[in-house]
């Protein structure tokens, strides 16, 4: 895979913009019929602070179809994060939780030791379907903690310099998400109209990376792809985001993930041991709950190795 690399060194504090600038492919793939740019994890970047995982769908138009459709699966070991540009996501979880997202809302789901979930996109909807869905690894201390969810109906949005940011996750410019999270993270949606120029502290102690949703942009005066996860580092105190003709940016962040986690299929863990129970009690109905929905739910590939399928969001 080819894999740009500009100053891929570490730096000191005192460098505001920081050196590293990394682009890492996403990787094409799907989810049903639903085609994905899987951006986390890939081969090489497994995790950027805890955020462990980032699927980008869309943009797309549809009438009769429903082109999200997730049947029932279980997750240990993390939290699930929705976030839409355009369109409307229904989540039905093992708690009996049912709620819809929508652009500027976000469903942000704790699964501590067991959960399931399904997501659908509603027969009453706008046709068109645009988003992401990350995964926040939970830190050993909560991992088999109590599950629950937690659906913000508007997130903070912050008005400066020509551009909107959604602050979906964490903290920035003194606003914070109400998303309830286990360590610092931030997750944020930056849109840039035409000629913006934004600039926006970070935290130094935070590793971030950005990915292009929509349009153009460009972080210190470099251009980013939408094919890319862009990596910058840590030891950042500011970034800088322009664009010519308007543009929409991911921006996540977070402390370097500390502990070493094990991902395979929905389940975040430590050891193999552990993702062999998950699996054995989901395929025995045991631990997870059963999720509302039409339809069968999704059936655990087959434990052969520890090399990850494909996890289905
Ligand atoms: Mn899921």
């Amino acid at each position: 895979m080819v894999h740009s690399k500009v100053g891929a060194k570490t730096s000191d504090a005192s460098d505001v913009r920081g050196s590293v600038f990394e682009g890492f492919p996403a990787r094409e793939t799907s989810l049903g019929t639903l085609r994905i740019l899987r951006a986390l994890p890939i081969r090489q970047k497994r995790l950027v602070g805890a955020w462990c995982f980032l699927d980008r769908f869309g943009p797309l138009s549809f009438s009769d179809a429903k082109p999200m459709d997730v049947a029932p699966h279980p997750h240990i070991g993390l939290q699930t994060v929705s976030w839409l540009l355009q369109g409307e996501v229904v989540h039905n979880d093992s708690l009996g939780s049912e709620a819809l997202v929508r652009p500027g809302g976000v469903n942000v789901m704790t699964s501590g030791g067991g959960i399931a979930h399904a997501e659908e996109t509603p027969r009453k909807n706008s046709g068109l379907l645009q988003g992401v869905q990350l995964w926040i690894a939970l830190p050993d201390a909560d991992r088999n903690g109590q599950a629950s969810f937690q659906h913000i109906d508007e997130v903070p949005i912050i008005e400066q310099a020509g551009s909107m940011v959604s602050l979906f996750a964490g903290s920035l410019l003194g606003w914070s998400s109400p998303a309830k999270h286990f360590s610092p993270v931030l997750g944020a949606d930056i849109e840039l109209h035409a000629f913006a120029n934004l600039e926006l502290p970070l935290d130094p102690s935070f590793e971030h990376a950005a990915l292009l949703m929509t349009g153009d942009a460009g972080i210190d005066g470099r251009s980013i792809d939408a094919m890319n996860l862009w990596y910058l580092g840590t030891n950042r105190s500011s970034i800088e985001f322009k664009s010519r003709g308007g543009g929409r940016v991911l921006l996540l962040g977070g402390p370097p993930f500390p502990e070493k986690i094990l991902m395979w299929w929905n389940f975040v863990a430590r050891t193999a041991e552990e993702i062999a129970l998950a699996r054995s009690d989901w395929q025995s109905h045991q631990r997870f709950g059963e999720v509302k929905y039409r339809g069968r739910r999704l059936d655990a590939p087959p434990l052969k190795r520890f090399a990850p399928p494909n996890p289905a969001s």
